[in-house]
């Protein structure tokens, strides 16, 4: 397919954040908000995607940078760059978690100025329709990967339905283990959505991967004080060390008093279509000792209702184990 030119569309640099509003606004179906790029150009490269306008949003200094909110949390501007977030000290020292998810992300490159707005917002990565056929996420009526001869490895164990496309962000299991709200404003005002309803599912609406509908742009992540300094454990596993999307990651934040875990929020990554929130793993352990028959056990609640595909068997024994190490090195 060729990449040497992109369909025009019209391109709006706004200098405030009512202006982009406004834009988007406007544009309704056909805009398209612009952050690093890493993304969207490769969309408008493949012709798959064809806005009718883009909204650059790349030099809205205001959503730029990190924030300490009266509560003790932080504020994280949609903007801020994964390096940024990643090396941030007040991220490092409160919410370690987000840290290392964001420093698993893709390579330095990619990381220095992909932002975490986009990250959280990215497509799903599912090739077949990143290439442009027209399944169940393109309007079309079949699913190629979950087909007889489908290349199915890196999709779904939970929540199939039509879509067996996975939430491919690292930093999204982070934050939904971090209770963490999305901040989303629109020509109406603005409203925070918690971390844990941002992502749906194609049983919500196959053609989204987050509550974002037309007009809308995410201005900023909060982090509640709850989970600061807590106890964290964020694992990637993918094929390769370079860059690379998940196959599974864990990310989990604890309390634990004594020997006993006393809170705990965890969340899996590239295993359904949103963060998976592994609510069964919490039940399990809290209030249990801090050991390795506790881990074990979570990782068996882990995999339970896991419904795998024709290539993707090999995710259950990693999502347990991954689980298992949370709950044991955290
Ligand atoms: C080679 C490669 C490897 C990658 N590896 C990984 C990986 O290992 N892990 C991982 O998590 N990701 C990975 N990615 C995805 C990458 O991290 C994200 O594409 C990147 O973080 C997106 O950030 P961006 O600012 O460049 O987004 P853009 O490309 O500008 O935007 C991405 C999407 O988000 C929307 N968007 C952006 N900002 C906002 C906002 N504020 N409000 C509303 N919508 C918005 C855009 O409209 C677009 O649909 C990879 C990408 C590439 C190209
Ligand atoms: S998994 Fe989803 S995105 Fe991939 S081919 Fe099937 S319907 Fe399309």
């Amino acid at each position: 397919m060729s990449k040497d030119m992109m369909p025009a569309f019209g391109l709006y640099q706004p200098d405030s954040v009512d202006g982009a509003i406004d834009l988007l606004a406007e544009a309704g179906e056909g805009g398209w908000a612009l952050a690093g790029g890493n993304d969207s150009l490769d969309w408008f490269k493949d012709r798959v995607k064809r806005p009718e306008t883009v909204v650059d949003i790349s030099g809205l200094s205001e959503l730029r940078g990190v924030r300490e909110l009266p509560d003790g949390g932080i504020e994280i501007g949609a903007l801020t760059t994964l390096t940024e977030v990643e090396n941030h000290p007040l991220i490092r020292e409160r919410y370690r978690l987000l840290a290392d998810a964001a420093g698993r992300v893709a390579s330095p490159q990619i990381r220095n100025v992909g932002t975490l707005g986009g990250n959280l917002c990215q497509d799903a990565r599912c090739w077949y329709y990143r290439y442009g056929v027209d399944c169940y996420r393109a309007g079309g009526n079949s699913c190629y990967a979950d087909s007889p001869q489908g290349q199915n490895r890196e999709h779904c164990l939970f929540g199939a339905s039509r879509c067996v496309a996975v939430s491919p962000s690292d930093t999204a299991p982070a934050l939904v283990a971090l209770d963490a709200r999305m901040v989303v404003r629109n020509a109406a005002g603005e409203r925070e959505v918690p971390a844990g309803d941002f992502f749906i599912g194609p049983d919500i609406d196959i053609e989204r991967m987050t509550v974002l509908e037309p007009g809308d742009l995410l201005t900023a992540v909060r982090i509640p004080a709850d989970w600061a300094g807590a106890r964290f454990y964020f694992e990637k596993v993918a094929d390769r060390n370079t860059w690379d999307f998940a196959l599974v990651s864990i990310a989990a934040a604890m309390v634990v008093n004594g020997e006993t875990i006393e809170r705990i929020r965890i969340a899996a990554g590239a295993v359904q279509c949103v963060p998976r929130r592994l609510s069964v793993v919490e039940d399990v352990v809290t209030g249990q000792s801090k050991t390795e028959a506790t881990a074990t056990l979570a990782g068996q609640a882990a995999i339970r209702g896991a419904t795998p595909l024709n290539f993707n068997h090999f995710k259950i024994p990693l999502l347990e184990n991954l689980v298992r190490r949370a709950i044991r090195d955290a």
